[in-house]
């Protein structure tokens, strides 16, 4: 079979079974074998590995994951690329490709015995209007993952791998090194896909931390005073954590002033730790 890199093998595709790039799906195809080739190689996938792919497409990353993991398992939401997944992937009999929507898959059930026998890793070129709720439901999820790399947008990306004192850094940076080790592999310019996206994209590698490295007591009053500080950006930390929680000022100063952060700062130049520390003494107190 020829390359599913190739566009007139994509155009082919298409004319054959009548389809048309579904923008509401997100579906831009990658078309530089290159690429494809990068980001199995940064996903460390190995034959003993059991990979999840998000959002298949016509294959082509498919084909590659399934030649270097033990079993591939490969959720599609669109219908109509099923038949065309059935051609494209008949040659290779380690890959199950399920259809249905990513964000309602009852992935353990999928997986079954192979999650407790081999190591589960997730690489997924992502459609990008459900980047964030993909990832995190990922991050959040009991699922024994090791490794997650995703292609996805630049901007979510870098934000995703910030450093506290950036414009990118925000509380998906901290929700994301609560539950992981983030790292940037390269970025991807807009070319290789058909049809080209308007934005330029980046892969990221995710290491799930088998233990948190910031101790919060209560998670949920963790993640809404990281919330409730990144909301008004220009805002001080006071000013924000008094707009967006319901703790009088002089809780908040008084537990800002126990953690030995300044109330005037703003919340960008807090590190994970120090939010943790602010919301554990907010919960004793
Ligand atoms: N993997 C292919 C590639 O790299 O060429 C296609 C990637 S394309 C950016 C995203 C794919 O995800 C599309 O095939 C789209 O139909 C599928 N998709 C979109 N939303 C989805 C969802 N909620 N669950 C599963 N797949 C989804």
């Amino acid at each position: 079979m020829e390359k599913l890199t190739s566009p007139k093998v994509i155009e082919g595709i298409l004319n054959k079974y009548d389809l048309h790039f579904n923008k509401r799906y997100g579906q831009n195809f990658l078309i530089d074998e290159n690429i494809v080739r990068k980001i199995v190689e940064a996903g460390n996938v190995h034959k003993s590995d059991t990979v999840l792919e998000v959002g298949p497409g016509i294959g082509t990353m498919t084909q590659v994951l399934a030649e270097a993991a033990g079993k591939v398992y490969s959720v599609e939401i669109d219908k109509k690329l099923i038949p065309v997944l059935a051609e494209t992937l008949e040659d290779y009999d380690n890959v199950e490709i399920v259809q249905g929507d990513i964000l309602k898959t009852d992935i353990p059930g999928l997986l079954q015995t192979n999650l407790q026998e081999n190591p589960l890793k997730i690489v997924a070129n992502l459609p990008y209007y459900v980047t964030t709720p993909i990832i995190m439901g990922f991050l959040e999820s009991d699922l024994p993952i090791e490794q997650m790399t995703f292609m996805i947008q630049k901007e979510v990306g870098e934000r995703l791998c910030a450093e506290p004192g950036t414009k990118a850094y925000g509380s998906l940076t901290i929700a994301a090194r609560f539950y992981a080790e983030t790292e940037i592999s390269f970025y991807v310019p807009a070319a290789v896909f058909m049809p080209r996206p308007k934005v330029d994209s980046i892969v990221v590698t995710l290491k799930k931390r088998p233990e948190p490295v910031i101790q919060v007591s209560d998670k949920k009053l963790f993640f809404q005073i990281v919330k409730a500080s990144f909301l008004n950006r220009r805002k001080t930390l006071i000013n924000g954590l008094q707009m967006n929680t319901d703790y009088p000022k002089e809780r908040l100063l008084d537990a800002l002033e126990k953690c030995g952060i300044a109330p005037g700062v703003r919340g960008e130049t807090l590190t994970g730790e120090d939010f943790a520390r602010l919301a554990n003494t907010l919960t004793v107190e």
